[in-house]
């Protein structure tokens, strides 16, 4: 059971194999036993979600469940959820417990999905590492001195551990593609937008967005199905059509034109991933793709522009905690501001403190001009770089990460090498693209890499199409580490 897809898991709830009780019961197990090593969850509550499991066996007894009803969900700590301590790694709000839920939690109650606990994660969700966590380092379930990527690293290391069948993540800079990378899992990164930010904590507002984070595709389909929609508390939420991201999975990728940006092949790729990005490119010819040449010219500009953006717009979000549009300011949640910033002198870490130094340098008087509006320029020309690539090719992929997981410790001293490691990602967001990291072979020690696919606008359905038919023949996404 630990090992099934969500569809199986699905199949076996409504067929009366298992009760919701019963999967939750044996996830919860495999937290008590696993977790204290692997440091995935800052918060289990088995009475809330087993009572969320029996509302969902009773539903699926009547006939009314969904395909994700019964399921159990482990969410970063980054959303706000009802009755559940909500801490976003940070100690500041080690003693918040949320009075509302957020527009994603929302959405999995409504789908009946039950809630299996709050994962750890770099503190507001800076780093790529999971060291800046309060909470602790989360390790790699593949290997226990590795790192398992930030922020959203109790998501990956919960799933990868097999202590949650599927996990919500965020993604400012590849918070989600990364870990998913460096643990073995298919995680997604949708387009700006496309799910609801409202309750999820402010990190940089104009890159954060939610996705899931699961063992293949298809699970990832399912997951965004739930996730995705409008929603008029979030100001940048998009109103679309819905779409079912699981019907077109099985498309044939016949003439599926694949870009390769030269500069996700240059200098600083490590050759355990470069041959194993190489060789998911020759799968996917086999399958039936064709491969051009794009390029990203200003891509290399990518880390210094949001290194300037994103602290800019947390250290607003942090210092005047100008939270509105996720429901922080809102009166009847007076308290959490008060408390957040009688404890902000003391509270935060230092990753944190370096991230607001660095915005309200950036943003102030005499600075504005040279740093900003000019990382704000190059967030333009970053993305006119593939609105041009887009008009040669259908995808973009490339490697998610320049090396396979690190040992812990070995960046944390030294901030430049640790943003660097988000060099393929943080394009992207700046972007509002989609992006797709899944695992495609095994790099030094044994460890996961990850192939990213990038999409245009709102082609989440033809890239998970594409990861989806790259899973039924080849086998990386099945591997699980020994624990
Ligand atoms: N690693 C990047 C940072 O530290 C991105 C984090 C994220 O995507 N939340 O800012």
């Amino acid at each position: 059971m630990i090992n099934a897809s969500l569809k199986e898991l699905s199949a076996a709830l409504t067929g009366g194999q298992l009760s919701s009780v019963e999967l939750t019961r044996l996830f919860l197990e495999r937290i008590g036993k696993l977790n204290p090593a692997l440091n995935a969850f800052i918060t289990v509550d088995a009475e809330q979600s087993l009572a969320m499991a029996r509302v969902a066996d009773a539903r699926i007894a009547k006939g009314e469940g969904g395909p994700l009803t019964g399921i159990p969900v482990a969410h970063k700590d980054i959303f706000c959820t009802e009755g559940w301590l909500t801490t976003c790694g940070s100690k500041m709000l080690s003693n918040f417990v949320s009075p509302y839920d957020a527009t994603v939690i929302e959405h999995f109650k409504t789908a009946g999905a039950v809630t299996l606990g709050k994962t750890n994660m770099d503190e507001f969700a800076m780093g790529s590492s999971n060291e800046t966590s309060f909470y602790g380092p989360v390790k790699n379930p593949w290997h226990p001195a590795a790192v398992p990527g930030g922020s959203s690293g109790g998501s990956a290391a919960a799933v990868a551990a097999r202590l949650a069948p599927a996990a919500t993540g965020t993604d400012t800079g590849g918070s989600i593609r990364q870990p998913a990378a460096l643990c073995g899992l298919t995680g997604l990164k949708p387009t700006y937008g496309l799910v609801s930010r409202y309750g999820m904590i402010a990190f940089a507002s104009s890159l954060d967005q939610a996705g899931p984070m699961a063992k293949s595709a298809e699970d990832c389909a399912l997951l965004l199905n739930v996730m995705a929609g409008f929603d008029a508390r979030d100001s940048t939420s998009l109103a679309r059509p819905a779409e079912d991201y699981a019907r077109d999975l099985a498309q044939p990728l016949a003439g599926l034109r694949i870009g390769l940006p030269k500069e996700f092949f240059a200098e600083g790729l490590s050759s355990d991933v470069a041959r194993a990005v190489d060789a998911a490119i020759a799968e996917y010819r086999k399958l039936g793709a064709v491969t051009v040449d794009v390029s990203l010219p200003n891509m290399r500009l990518a880390v210094p522009a949001y290194y300037v953006i994103a602290p800019a717009e947390a250290s607003s979000n942090l210092s005047r905690f100008d939270g509105a549009r996720y429901g922080w300011r809102a009166p009847q949640y007076g308290d959490l501001a008060d408390m957040y910033c009688q404890s902000r002198a003391q509270g935060f870490g230092a990753e944190v403190k370096r991230r607001i130094l660095i915005g309200t340098y950036v943003l102030s008087h005499g600075y504005y001009d040279a740093y900003y509006l000019q990382a704000q320029r190059i967030r333009r020309l970053i993305a006119q770089d593939f609105v041009a690539a887009f008009r040669e090719c259908d995808l973009i992929m490339g490697p998610t990460t320049p090396t396979v997981a690190f040992d812990l410790g070995d960046k944390a001293g030294d901030p430049v090498q640790m943003y660097l490691s988000d060099i393929y990602t943080i394009a992207v967001n700046l972007a509002g693209l989609p992006g797709l990291s899944l695992p495609c072979g095994a790099g030094a020690k044994g460890l996961p890499v990850g192939l990213q696919i990038i999409g245009n606008y709102f082609s989440e359905a033809r890239m998970l199409n594409a990861a989806h038919r790259y899973q039924q023949t080849t086998d990386w996404h099945r591997r699980s580490p020994t624990l």
